[in-house]
C-alpha cells in the first residue's frame, strides 16, 4: 500500500523535496567526479525509469562518462556548460538536453553558481565507461573542448 504521505512532496528552497534524501552522487568513488550532490525524485518500478535531480556546487562537475542508456535532463538551476561528444554547449535555466547512447557527456558548473538538473534514466541500466588515454587525448585537440575540461 503506497504511503499517502509520498504522493505529494512538496519543493522547498534551496532546491529539496519534502522527505527526499539528499545523497552522494555516485554510491561509489570509482569514477571522479566534483561537488556535486543527487536526490532521486521518482523511481517508480510500473514506468521503468528514475527521475533524478543531481546538483554540482559553482565549479563542480559530472562524471565524464558514456553508456548504452540516454539521458533526458533538464536544466533547473543556474547555468554552465555541457560536453555532448566533441561539442560543448551552454546551457541555462529550463535547457533540455538529450544524451544519446554512447555519448561522451559530462556537465559543469562554470559560472560562479551552482548548476542543478533534472536527469531521466532508465530503472536497468549499464554501467558507464570512463575515457581512456587515448580518447582523452583525442578530446584535448579539439580546443573548446580542452578548455572545458581544465
Ligand atoms: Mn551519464
Amino acid at each position: 500500500m503506497t504511503n499517502p504521505e509520498t504522493l505529494l512532496r512538496r519543493f522547498h528552497t534551496p532546491f529539496r523535496w519534502d522527505n527526499v534524501e539528499r545523497r552522494p552522487y555516485k554510491d561509489d568513488d570509482s569514477a571522479p567526479f566534483k561537488a556535486i550532490a543527487r536526490q532521486v525524485l521518482f523511481a517508480e518500478p510500473e514506468l521503468g525509469c528514475e527521475l533524478r535531480y543531481f546538483e554540482m556546487d559553482a565549479g563542480g562537475h559530472s562524471t565524464l562518462e558514456r553508456h548504452e542508456h540516454v539521458h533526458a535532463v533538464m536544466i533547473l538551476r543556474g547555468s554552465g556548460h555541457c560536453l555532448l561528444g566533441e561539442n560543448v554547449r551552454a546551457v541555462q535555466q529550463f535547457d533540455l538536453v538529450s544524451i544519446p547512447a554512447w555519448t561522451w557527456h559530462q556537465f559543469r558548473a562554470t559560472a560562479g553558481t551552482p548548476l542543478g538538473f533534472l536527469c531521466m534514466v532508465n530503472t536497468s541500466r549499464d554501467r558507464p565507461q570512463l575515457p581512456d588515454a587515448a580518447t582523452l587525448a583525442h578530446l584535448r585537440t579539439i580546443p573548446d573542448v580542452a578548455a572545458f575540461l581544465d
